[in-house]
């Protein structure tokens, strides 16, 4: 854990990013910043053109009260880190790093725990971007290596493991 500083800054960014989002479970917003310059954002939002679980009134998800990590095929939502990593060029997402924030939408309590899930994990690792900085609290963040899950985190693999 960290505190303040540019982090921060970009966090709280990213926080506001997040204020777009249309689910109705939670909302993430994410900013890739590379060499110091914003090259993307993104927002957790249904496909262009498909209307949100906000629209509908309806979070198939939160409805049936799936677990954290299941499922994610039941919310129409695109993550808000696709939205941010298909928004950019991989050349200018080499080697930048990815501000995650999460609100619940209930509560509008920063979601502690958040983490990109499998399927943004393999995007990000693809999209070349070096680290990601998640907000645990309004000052402090967590930096992530993205080296540690390409070699140690189990969950970029399948659900068999492999
Ligand atoms: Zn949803
Ligand atoms: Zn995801």
């Amino acid at each position: 854990m960290h505190r303040k500083g540019k982090s921060n800054y970009y966090l709280d960014i990213a926080q506001a990013v997040a204020q777009r989002g249309t689910c109705l479970r939670r909302n993430f917003g994410a900013i890739i910043v590379n060499h110091d310059e914003i090259i993307s954002t993104g927002y957790t939002g249904s496909p262009r053109g498909r209307k949100n679980c906000n629209d509908l009134g309806v979070c198939l998800r939160e409805k049936m009260g799936i677990p954290r990590g299941e499922r994610y095929e039941l919310c129409r939502s695109v993550h808000a880190e696709a939205n941010c990593i298909i928004s950019a060029s991989r050349r200018e997402m080499l080697g930048g790093t990815l501000y995650l924030v999460g609100v619940d939408v209930q509560t509008k309590e920063l979601v502690a725990e958040a983490n990109s899930c499998s399927m943004c994990k393999r995007m990000i690792i693809n999209a070349g971007v070096e680290k990601v900085v998640i907000r645990r609290t309004p000052t402090e963040y967590e930096i992530i290596n993205v080296r540690d899950w390409i070699y140690n985190d189990d969950t970029v693999l399948n659900s068999l493991g492999y």
